[in-house]
């Protein structure tokens, strides 16, 4: 929906026909318009430059809430203690991007905070859901996730779109030597200086991983590898495979064919190796997720060794770059 036009339309109604309480109602409105528009709803106060647009985030953040728990947890969550503040700027050619802040305290979750920004298409389809499944894993897990688990759940819930330049720049990645090996992503807690790789690696494995055992399997999955940071004994338990350089091997098979999401992963794989052009231009995530949080300080299993840098089997030769996309990214 236009704006601008629903602005009009209701300025004609206020000089026209519109009884006294109507106009009041209206005045209110057009002076939302102008200063922006602030909403509140159970778990989030919205505030966007756009009276129709605060409307539009407003109910999205609340279905996706709901909708997104169940997916990921198989239940609606109780309300939060305190609504989240949530900004938007939204225009047509401005970069999707976003961030969320918050606290754990002692298996608690509290102080949410989130700023999102992108035209209103992507705020609403990409960005909203992506940083309400932050949300919802914080306040399931109450401390944090591998950052490629944690990103990665959070991409595989955007627009399509958004998720095909993730493939291609993980393509990029795996052509140039920038592929992190399992053992060690499976350890970061935090965005490596190349976090562009950590979030296309773990946004394709997020994928790979739902499509073998479905949203709440993964859930149940980082629950488990979470205990003792046994993620080896996780990925036996809920995957069937030996270690984390076997997920390894078994997912580069998959993405070697392109990353099919229709395709039956407890078959073994036919050879293929279609690989899409790359944009080495993306634009840069800005690290969201921002918490605060005591070190574990507990090490991480770690599997075989020998497993970086990874690449695609039989793709030596870097693709070409192209130099298009601008903006932010989460
Ligand atoms: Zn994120």
């Amino acid at each position: 929906m236009d704006a601008r036009n629903n602005r009009a339309v209701v300025s004609t109604a206020i000089q026209g026909f519109a009884p006294a309480i109507v106009r009041t109602a209206l005045l209110a409105v057009l002076l939302l318009a102008s200063m922006g528009a602030s909403l509140r709803t159970a778990n989030f106060i919205v505030e966007t430059p756009d009276p129709v647009l605060t409307q539009q985030v407003s109910q999205a953040a609340e279905q996706f809430r709901r909708d997104l728990a169940i997916a990921w947890l198989g239940k609606t969550m109780p309300n939060w203690s305190k609504p989240c503040p949530l900004t938007v700027q939204a225009a047509p050619n401005l970069g999707a991007g976003g961030k969320t802040t918050f606290v754990f305290d002692n298996g608690e979750v509290f102080g949410w905070k989130m700023e999102i920004q992108g035209s209103p298409e992507r705020v609403v389809d990409s960005v909203l859901p992506h940083e309400i499944t932050h949300m919802i894993f914080a306040s399931h897990f109450r401390r944090p996730l591998p950052r490629w688990a944690d990103e990665g759940g959070a991409t595989s819930v955007e627009h399509y779109t958004e998720k095909n330049k993730y493939r291609q720049i993980l393509n990029q990645c795996l052509h140039t030597g920038r592929g992190i090996a399992f053992s060690p992503m499976f350890a970061m807690m935090d965005y490596p200086p190349d976090y562009m790789s950590l979030y296309a690696e773990g946004y394709s494995l997020a994928e790979y991983l739902i499509l073998v055992g479905g949203r709440q399997e993964y859930v149940k999955f980082l629950d488990d590898g979470l205990k003792g940071d046994d993620w080896a004994g996780a990925v036996q338990r809920h995957y069937r495979r030996q270690d984390l350089g076997t997920l390894q091997n078994a997912w580069l098979v998959w993405v070697k064919e392109g990353a099919p999401l229709d395709k039956q992963l407890e078959v073994a794989p036919a050879a293929g190796n279609q690989l899409a052009s790359v944009d080495e231009r993306r634009p840069r995530p800005e690290p969201n997720l921002i918490y605060h949080v005591a070190q574990s300080g507990r090490p991480t299993v770690v599997p075989p060794a020998g497993l970086v840098p990874v690449r695609l089997p039989g793709t030596e030769a870097a693709a070409s770059p192209e130099t298009t996309a601008t903006g932010s990214r989460r």
